[in-house]
């Protein structure tokens, strides 16, 4: 058997096309790069000529690798796992990191949500709290089973999530018939939008709520920040109008804070941030610092005990890999450095990252063809008024030593945590340099 490790790294790129499939791509699409390492705020790529690349990760590996690769306190805390258990089921077992990592979520999580549930993914994690919020409303005695969600929402690929992501982008019509019939109110308003502005849309939520209120099990958002359906923040008083309007038919309201969690809005939570307690929060992504994948489901007392209340006294949901121990020690090392007091925290970060976006992308303001240039946090976007050129945007950015990957019209990045000013140039640079080259006069091509 030949050694995979020891594979010349171009033939994996040549070996990967036509035989894997990545995120919406056709199968023969190929890869751009491969990885042969990966440290710090970098990954160490190899092109399809063969030459090498160290790029920053612009991206964070999808925004979940926070602390950077091979951070030695998660590579120990790890390593220490691997050294006593890698996974048990979690039916009728408990281990040590699942405990340890629920009591820190509820301590660290805004007051109210002290019960927890660990999926596999952000997007199951969803599943289990539509199916949460479904189960909730037949123990109170209705038949309830639509959700009330917003335009421009993402909250995953699975069935059930996809039902609730935007109705547009989120390709229901490709599966209709397989995803249910499911409510959507306009975006909110931006969060610099006028009271009238602001006014407007609360009033159509109250009546679109007065209208479907009998048929709806839970309310499902993005907290303040939609993230994949088009990196865009929104006005805390449309979040707070929802939480009125939970409270008010009695349906579940869902917090899916598996983006915005951690700190990346400029929060350690975008709900903190809004004055409010949702039912139920998902967590996922930077959970784990992008280590292995696992999400958390933060549920309230008064939920809980619903579902404790009924027939089947359980939450009709249990995975394999359910708790697993090494995702739960990556979890609790990933919380304990993201909510430590020195530089290596959230807090610093997103002090440190923020302004660095700021200046970085200012330049971009000045280009005709850029809509908008903002900065939501440690999230930095620049918006164009065309779809992007994801082959060009890709190889500018790696020229300027960067790795992004942009989709519809925005070139944006969520860095690092550990990233420092300077590595923030490097990020917002490639960005504005990605930027200028779609103006008119440049030629490109829309590429998938
Ligand atoms: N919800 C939100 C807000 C997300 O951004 C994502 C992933 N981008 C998900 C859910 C799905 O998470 P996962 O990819 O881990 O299934």
């Amino acid at each position: 058997m030949p050694d995979p490790a020891r594979r010349d790294p171009l033939s994996t790129l040549e070996r990967d096309s036509g035989l894997l499939w990545h995120p919406y791509a056709p199968l023969d699409a190929g890869a751009h790069f491969s990885v042969t390492g990966a440290a710090g705020p970098y990954v160490d790529l190899c092109d399809v000529a063969g030459a090498s690349h160290r790029l920053v990760d612009g991206m964070s590996s999808w925004w979940s690798v926070v602390h950077g690769y091979r951070h030695p306190f998660m590579d120990a805390a790890l390593t220490a796992q691997l050294g006593s258990f890698s996974h048990v089921m979690f039916g009728g077992l408990t281990h040590g990191p699942a405990v340890d990592l629920a009591e820190r979520l509820v301590a660290f999580t805004p007051p109210g949500l002290d019960h927890v549930f660990l999926a596999d993914s952000g997007s199951v994690s969803v599943e289990v709290a539509l199916k949460l919020a479904v189960q909730y409303q037949r123990a109170r005695g209705r038949d309830r089973r639509r959700f009330l969600a917003l335009e421009g929402a993402y909250h995953g690929d699975t069935t059930g999530a996809m039902g609730v992501c935007d109705p547009v982008g989120g390709m229901h019509t490709d599966f209709a018939g397989l995803l249910a019939s499911q409510l959507f109110l306009p975006r909110p308003p931006l969060p610099e939008a006028s009271p009238a502005e602001v006014d407007a849309w609360v009033i159509k939520a109250e009546n679109f709520v007065d209208a479907h209120g009998a048929e709806i099990a839970g309310i499902i958002v993005e907290p303040l920040f939609q993230g994949a359906g088009g990196m865009r923040p929104y006005h805390p008083a449309a979040l707070q109008s929802l939480r009125r309007l939970a409270t008010e038919i009695d349906a579940v309201l869902i917090a899916d804070e598996i983006a915005t969690g951690f700190g990346r809005t400029g929060s350690d939570f975008a709900c903190r941030a809004a004055g409010i307690t949702p039912d139920v929060m998902c967590l996922g992504k930077a959970l784990t610092g992008g280590y292995l994948t696992l999400a958390a489901l933060m549920c309230s007392e008064t939920v809980a005990d619903v579902i404790t209340a009924s027939s089947h006294r359980a939450l009709m949901h249990g995975p394999t890999f359910m708790a697993n121990p090494l995702a739960c020690a990556a979890a609790i090392a990933s919380i304990s450095l993201l909510f430590a007091a020195d530089e290596g925290g959230w807090e610093a970060a997103i002090a440190r990252i923020a302004p660095a976006l700021e200046s970085g992308l200012a330049p971009a303001r000045g280009f005709e063809h850029v809509a908008e240039a903002r900065v939501t946090g440690g999230i930095g976007v620049v918006e164009l008024d065309r779809p992007v050129d994801v082959g060009l945007t890709t190889r500018i950015a790696a020229e300027h030593g960067v790795w992004l990957r942009p989709f519809r019209r925005h070139i944006y990045t969520m860095p690092p945590y550990i990233s420092s000013p300077e590595v923030v140039d490097t990020v917002t640079a490639a960005m504005v340099a990605a930027a200028a080259a779609h103006g008119d006069g440049c030629e490109f091509e829309v590429a998938s």
